[in-house]
């Protein structure tokens, strides 16, 4: 209410090219007193007080709002995903090119597979976020109708450090061809890693290297 929220974007790209392919809208709170604050440390905060769904829906809203050519990826936290008011807030959003980033903690409670099927069928590709980081990914990734994962980028942080993360990166990839689910390196931030994951065969990545989150003016007109 106070007007202190607003919407970083950071692009995904094309491996190949290294042409934006969509972007991802990430929440940031900006205090009088404190400066910014980083949704890593409030929106933990804000899950526990239960007030998640109502700023995950000030999200949905400022979207609904805007006009993009390119896909638009939008965080939704697991509260967000059981709460009655989403397909609610998403209904303007439908046919607009909105893909939903969900990770494995969303579908822990009884009633989120549902909602998300339904949420497949309402036309809303679904993401699965930060994929490896937690244990019962591969399940989720086989049973629920995912059409894109993004691999968590302590992965790609292992490039050419760590022979086990590299073998994990391209299992990852294998599955993800098998399973025809789109794949997204998150945390790239060096030219070596982009190489690296272009040469095994990534087609999609994220990170700093390309830019970081900022408001839609700079990625517009950088
Ligand atoms: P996430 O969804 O995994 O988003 C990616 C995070 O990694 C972002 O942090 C982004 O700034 C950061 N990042 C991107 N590229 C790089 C890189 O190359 N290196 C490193 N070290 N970091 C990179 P951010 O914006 O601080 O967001 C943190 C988390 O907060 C997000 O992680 C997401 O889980 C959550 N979040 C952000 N916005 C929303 C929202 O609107 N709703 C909900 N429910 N959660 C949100
Ligand atoms: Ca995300
Ligand atoms: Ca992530």
């Amino acid at each position: 209410s106070r007007g202190e929220f607003s919407l970083h974007y950071q692009p995904i790209v094309n491996l190949a090219s290294g042409a934006i392919e969509s972007f991802e809208a990430l929440l940031r709170w900006r205090h009088p007193e404190h400066g910014w604050i980083s949704p890593v440390d409030f929106i933990p905060v804000a899950e526990e007080a239960g007030l998640i769904p109502e700023l995950d829906l000030y999200v949905l809203r400022a979207l609904a709002q805007m006009t993009t050519a390119l896909p638009l990826h939008v965080n939704l936290s697991p509260q967000t995903l059981l709460d009655e008011r989403l397909l609610l807030g998403l209904a303007p959003l439908k046919g607009r090119n909105l893909r939903l980033e969900l990770t494995e903690h969303a579908l822990a409670s009884p009633g989120a597979e549902a909602r998300l099927k339904e949420l497949s069928c309402m036309g809303f590709p679904v993401v699965l976020d930060d994929f490896g980081q937690g244990y019962a990914s591969l399940r989720l990734l086989v049973g629920l109708p995912f059409s894109m994962a993004k691999v968590d980028r302590g992965f790609v942080g292992g490039i050419g450090l760590d022979p086990k993360a590299e073998a994990a990166l391209k299992a990852v990839l294998a599955l993800s061809r098998e399973l025809e689910i789109a794949l997204v390196a998150e945390g790239v931030e060096r030219e070596d890693q982009w190489a690296w994951l272009r040469s095994v065969g990534y087609s999609l990545g994220q990170g700093y290297l390309w830019g970081r989150p900022a408001p839609l003016e700079e990625v517009l007109y950088p």
